[in-house]
């Protein structure tokens, strides 16, 4: 198989592993429409888990999921959790929005996901670790940035919803150019918008910490956080600093 066509040969096999065993009409990735390539996703994963660790899938059931990390992360389509980080099931409590953004701690304003998700995870299965995962040419925050020069397009929820970034992004992009002088321009930052992406991990981190019982578990040594920005176009990972002030390449 040539190297320059991995995904299609990913895919056929995936298509040919689940349907070898019955009626092989369907070999090929073009005799497939999306759907029934994603129920051929589904026999392949039963092929691979089910068959192949029977006794890790059926602990599972007994005993419950004790995930090592929750993950908060954009639902981008190019940025899967479990497909980058090549986990197995069980190992990652995930929630996925528009741009990997925490709200701020605020139990009393109607249903909240990320707020639940999270109450779950550091509640119930006391996870030891919560990565927030950014990454490259972030449609959530291109979507920020345009909104705050006067260049968004209307919407119903994604304007709000993205500029709950806006306070990070102040606070964590560079706002001095060169010489430590002059503010960078929202419009510049457009050029840049890789270092947004990168603030509004880091704001999340911050709001993180606004949830007490987060707070409290991670100054009594029991959680850690991290945030990690993955380049989409050279497949490199980023994570934040102990500190959270910068973000260091942690790949080659
Ligand atoms: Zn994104």
């Amino acid at each position: 198989m040539a190297a320059k066509e991995p995904l299609k040969y990913l895919r056929t096999e995936i298509v040919q592993e689940s349907h070898s065993k019955d009626k092989g009409e369907c070999g090929t990735e073009s005799s497939c429409c999306d759907l029934d390539r994603f129920v051929a996703g589904v026999q392949g994963f039963k092929n691979r888990f089910y068959e192949r660790y029977p006794e890790h899938m059926q602990k599972l059931v007994t005993e419950g999921q004790r995930p090592v990390a929750l993950m908060i992360a954009c639902s981008d389509s190019r940025v899967d959790p479990a497909l980058l980080l090549n986990v197995a099931p069980g190992d990652l409590f995930v929630v996925r929005n528009v741009a990997n953004l925490v709200p701020p701690y605020r139990p009393s304003q109607g249903p909240d996901g990320v707020g639940a998700a999270l109450e779950y995870a550091v509640h119930h299965l006391e996870v030891p670790h919560i990565i927030v995962l950014g990454h490259a040419q972030c449609g959530g925050i291109k979507a920020l940035l345009n909104m705050a020069t006067g260049s968004g397009f209307p919407s119903d929820f994604i304007g709000e919803w993205v500029s709950m970034a806006m306070d990070a992004c102040w606070q964590y992009v560079p706002n001095k150019d060169g010489e430590g002088m002059r503010q960078v321009s929202l419009e510049r930052l457009k050029d840049y918008s890789y270092l947004v992406e990168r603030a509004a991990i880091q704001g999340s981190l911050a709001n993180l910490l606004t949830y007490p019982w987060v707070k409290e578990a991670v100054e009594a040594g029991r959680l850690f956080l991290q945030g990690w920005w993955f380049d989409l176009e050279s497949g490199d990972l980023w994570v934040t600093s102990g500190d959270n002030t910068q973000f260091l390449p942690v790949t080659d």
